[in-house]
């Protein structure tokens, strides 16, 4: 059930979503089935479903067969088998045809990064998805053929297993593929950047040309992304300090020395010429951008982009403001929602502002199970948070208004693997739901018995920071620690904040937010003293970027950078500790 490629590609590309999304519980059913037939008899199902003859079997009877008799699993439970096909064991365990490459999830969330098999197929999926999300967004927003994208993504650094497989993000592992070029020339729209810009390897000197060039196709840029809506804010915040460098670039048709990395020089310098007028051009629009903090940044130096599209929703919500700050006018549009491990669904109304919009599940891609999630009930609480869970659902099964935890089970050999992303169906696009994304599931501040989730310390975080706004203050980044080495524990929040502000304010933050944390267990701790005070502790200007440079170093990509949202990790710790320059103390509950 592929997307059918004629002249009238948007229109096909709608109509084959739409039709598999009115009989989308029956292709989930197919699609299990088509999965299961690709990988019988591997290592992992056997173990399970033993020597069953699948073509026997009816499609539903198979559907109720394997998720009666396969177990819900983890990322630790697949580990084991991912390792042996890292070292090089080229036998059947997970898949039939054997794997050649891997990814490494951000797992910037856990402080981790996890192997995940990545296969043609995941290829394959994110050309598809790409395509889909493009002709929905050109029905609102229409581009002109033969335009320029200004994508600010970046491949991270390869390397080989023991075994001799490719191991790099999901994205680099796109970037470098056939599909990524094939998607230009379906959807007609160009990258400003040539390939030795995306994976040099060195993010800051990329973003430097990936702007230079974006400048120097100004005129034809349609649209500004990125994977994920940090990437946008940290290049034109790189941009405020070197767009001079960028305009003398410009002008003379030539790179600045801070561009070291010989193919990338070469392959830039083979792009641009001298252009005097454009220089100036920019520069005194930079000049007069300057003086408004620059604010409306991208529609005055890109006059002809139409949008912004990047991921959004999540832990991007916090990059939002500043985000909107550079568009101005221009419409932000909340990019797919997806995983290394499997593409999930597609933004199909990209007119809603990012707080309102949802994601259509793409019922070819992976077999989905949804995780019912209660938050007040009594009973079976999961040891991962304090959430209640019921039986996993299929898609056909799910209800308007219930939160869920996604459950995959891939064509690239994972098997009702719990994901940990926790969702809320907000409607249905025919017959396929349109979720919400509501959080990462797992925990990340708990010192005794309170539980505060990622989406819980952003809403508290927003609260905190609305003082800082009303000051003419700006949040930059922010993390959080539960600290459990002294007695009672506490929590210590991390802000980087740019502008001056008053010491007294920002001790009014800091109560706010200790104040703010509404979870019973918080609150009757801190009532009764058994959580020390939070501290609020303002790091130095440019921390975050030494916390980006060192997961960076270890392997991650730019291009899936999440900024951890809680962290135990020492080295983070030590760059958090060593930078801060001002603590400050709750006084709320006196
Ligand atoms: P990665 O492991 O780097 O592939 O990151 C995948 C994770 O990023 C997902 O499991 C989500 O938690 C998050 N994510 C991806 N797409 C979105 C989106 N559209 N909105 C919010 N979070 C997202």
């Amino acid at each position: 059930m592929e997307p059918a490629v004629t002249n009238n590609k948007t229109n096909d590309i709608i109509d084959w979503f739409e039709h598999l999304s009115e009989n989308a519980g029956q292709v989930q059913t197919q699609t299990l089935r088509r999965i299961l037939e690709l990988n019988h008899g591997v290592e992992y199902l056997k173990q399970w479903l033993g020597d069953i003859n699948i073509n026997d079997m009816d499609a539903c009877a198979l559907e109720s067969l394997f998720t009666s008799m396969v177990p819900l699993a983890s990322h630790a439970d697949f580990e084991p088998y991912i390792q042996r096909i890292a070292d090089g064991d080229t036998s059947p365990s997970l898949t039939q045809q054997p794997m050649t490459t891997l990814s490494l999830s951000s797992g910037t969330t856990e402080g981790k990064q996890k192997y995940v098999p990545f296969t043609r197929h995941s290829a394959q999926t994110t050309l598809q998805i790409l395509r889909l999300g493009a002709a929905y967004r050109s029905r609102v927003y229409p581009i002109r053929e033969g335009g320029r994208i200004l994508e600010l993504i970046y491949s991270s650094k390869q390397f080989k297993t023991k075994g001799g497989l490719a191991v790099g993000t999901a994205t680099t592992h796109y970037y470098a593929s056939e599909e990524f070029k094939i998607k230009q020339e379906i959807t007609k729209s160009f990258t400003c950047s040539p390939e030795e810009v995306i994976s040099s390897g060195d993010y800051k000197q990329s973003t430097y040309c990936h702007l230079l060039l974006g400048l120097f196709f100004s005129n034809q840029v349609e649209f500004i992304t990125s994977t994920f809506a940090y990437s946008i804010v940290m290049a034109f915040s790189a941009f405020e300090e070197n767009w001079k460098d960028i305009c003398n670039d410009i002008r003379e048709g030539n790179l600045s020395p801070r561009i070291n990395l010989p193919k990338m020089r070469k392959s830039v310098l083979k792009i641009i010429s001298p252009d005097p007028f454009l220089a100036s051009k920019i520069e005194g629009c930079c000049e007069e951008l300057q003086n408004l903090n620059w604010g409306g940044l991208i529609p005055k130096l890109w006059p002809n982009a139409k949008y912004v599209c990047s991921i959004l929703t999540g832990s991007m919500q916090g990059y939002l403001k500043k985000l909107r700050h550079y568009a101005g006018e221009l419409p932000l549009v909340s990019a797919d929602y997806g995983s290394t491990e499997s593409w999930i669904g597609v933004n199909v109304d990209p007119s809603l502002p990012p707080e309102k919009v949802t994601y259509a599940v793409i019922p070819t891609f992976s077999y989905y199970e949804f995780i019912p999630l209660y938050r007040q009930k009594q009973g079976c609480i999961s040891p991962i948070d304090d959430l209640a869970e019921d039986e996993p659902v299929p898609l056909s099964k799910v209800k308007v208004g219930q939160e869920y935890e996604i459950v995959l089970t891939t064509f690239t050999g994972l098997y009702r693997y719990r994901l940990g992303d926790v969702v809320e169906v907000a409607g249905f696009h025919k017959g396929t739901p349109k979720l919400n994304f509501i959080c990462r599931r797992n925990l990340i501040l708990t010192v005794n018995i309170d539980k505060n989730t990622e989406k819980d310390l952003q809403l508290v975080v927003e609260r905190g920071s609305q003082l800082l706004s009303e000051a003419g203050t700006e949040l930059v980044d922010f993390t959080s620690h539960a600290n459990v080495a002294n007695h009672p524990g506490n929590y210590v929040i991390y802000w980087e904040i740019k502008g001056e502000v008053e010491e007294r304010i920002l001790g009014e933050c800091c109560s706010e937010m200790d104040a703010a944390f509404v979870d019973h267990g918080y609150v009757v701790s801190r009532r009764t003293n058994s959580i020390g005070p939070l501290e609020l502790c303002i790091v130095e200007r440019g921390t975050f970027r030494k916390i980006l440079d060192y997961f960076i170093a270890n392997g991650a990509a730019m291009s899936q950078f999440k900024t951890p949202r809680c962290t135990a990790n020492q080295v983070i710790l030590r760059i958090l500790n060593m930078c801060t320059i001002k603590r400050f103390q709750s006084t709320a509950y006196p």
